[in-house]
C-alpha cells in the first residue's frame, strides 16, 4: 500500500495541477491577470526545474530514512510505541520541523533571498505552487528533510503518508480557488487551507511572516504566528518585484545573488 502511494505521488502532483488549472480557469476566485499566459509560461519553466530537482533530492531523503531505520537513529526509534502512534507522531513532528524551517527561511537573510522568489509572485494561481528557487528547494526539501527525518527517526510509512497529504494541499493552497466559507473556517482550524495559506503571500510583511504551517495550522496557533484576514483583501507579492522584468525566469534565478 505504502509503495503504491509512493509510486502514485508524481502522478498525483501532475493530476492535481491539471485539475486545479481547469477549476481556476472555469471558476476563478480572483480576477485573472491580463498577461496570464506569460505568467503561466514563466512559472511552468521554474516548476519543471523544481519537479526534477525534487525527484532527485527525494532519493537522498529516502536513503536517509533507510539508514535511520537500519541504525535505529532518531527519537521515534528510541521509543517503543504502538505502530499507529509512531506513524501519527512522525507526521506531526515532521510537519512541525517544516514549520520551524519555514520560519528560518523568513528570518535568516541569506535564506530569505532565495525563498522570496516564491513570495515574489503578484498573482497566485496553480503555477505559483512550484515557483521556488533551486537553492530554496535544496534547503527545504533536502537539508531539512534529511536532518529532520534522522532526528525524528521518521518511518517510510509516515513520510509517504505526509507527502500524500502535503502534495495536493500545496497545489490547492496556491490555486486561484476558494473553499465555501463554512468549509474554509472549519477545515482551517486544523489544515492549512487555500484561504489560510494565501495570507502568507501578502505584500504586508507582518502577514508574510505568518501562517507558516505547510499542512497543519495548529503550530501557527500555538506560537501566535497567525491572524485573521480575508484573502480577497490581500495584495500578493513583494514591493521589490514590482516590474515585469522582475518576473522573468532569468531574473528570478539570479536575483538572490544581486545586491
Ligand atoms: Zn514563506
Amino acid at each position: 500500500m505504502i509503495e503504491l502511494l509512493e509510486t502514485l505521488q508524481p502522478i498525483m502532483l501532475i493530476g492535481m495541477f491539471i485539475l486545479m488549472y481547469s477549476i481556476e480557469n472555469i471558476f476563478p476566485y480572483l480576477q485573472r491577470p491580463a498577461n496570464r499566459k506569460r505568467h503561466y509560461r514563466r512559472n511552468f519553466i521554474i516548476s519543471i526545474l523544481t519537479f526534477l530537482l525534487n525527484a532527485f533530492l527525494g532519493t537522498l531523503v529516502v536513503l536517509t530514512i533507510e539508514l535511520t531505520a537500519k541504525f535505529h537513529w532518531g527519537l521515534l526509534n528510541l521509543l517503543s510505541l504502538p505502530a499507529w502512534v509512531e506513524i501519527l507522531l512522525g507526521i506531526l513532528l515532521f510537519d512541525f520541523g517544516s514549520y520551524l524551517t519555514h520560519n528560518l527561511q523568513h528570518k535568516i537573510g541569506f535564506l530569505w533571498r532565495f525563498h522570496r522568489v516564491h513570495h515574489s509572485d503578484s498573482h497566485l494561481n496553480v503555477s505559483s505552487s512550484l515557483r521556488f528557487h533551486p537553492v530554496d528547494v535544496i534547503v527545504a526539501q533536502c537539508i531539512y528533510q534529511c536532518i529532520g527525518t534522522a532526528l525524528i527517526g521518521l518511518s517510510m510509512t509516515s513520510f509517504v503518508i505526509y507527502g500524500t497529504i502535503a502534495i495536493p494541499l500545496l497545489i490547492m493552497q496556491h490555486s486561484n480557488v476558494k473553499f465555501p466559507g463554512k468549509l474554509e473556517r472549519i477545515l482551517s482550524l486544523v489544515i492549512a487551507t487555500p484561504g489560510w495559506h494565501k495570507i502568507h503571500h501578502s505584500k504586508e510583511r507582518t502577514q508574510t511572516d505568518s501562517h507558516y504551517g505547510d499542512v497543519f495550522t495548529f503550530w501557527d496557533r500555538i506560537f501566535g504566528t497567525w491572524g485573521k484576514m480575508q484573502p480577497h483583501q490581500i495584495q500578493y507579492g513583494l514591493d521589490e518585484f514590482n516590474e515585469d522584468k522582475h518576473h522573468k525566469v532569468g531574473y528570478l534565478m539570479t536575483s538572490p545573488f544581486k545586491k
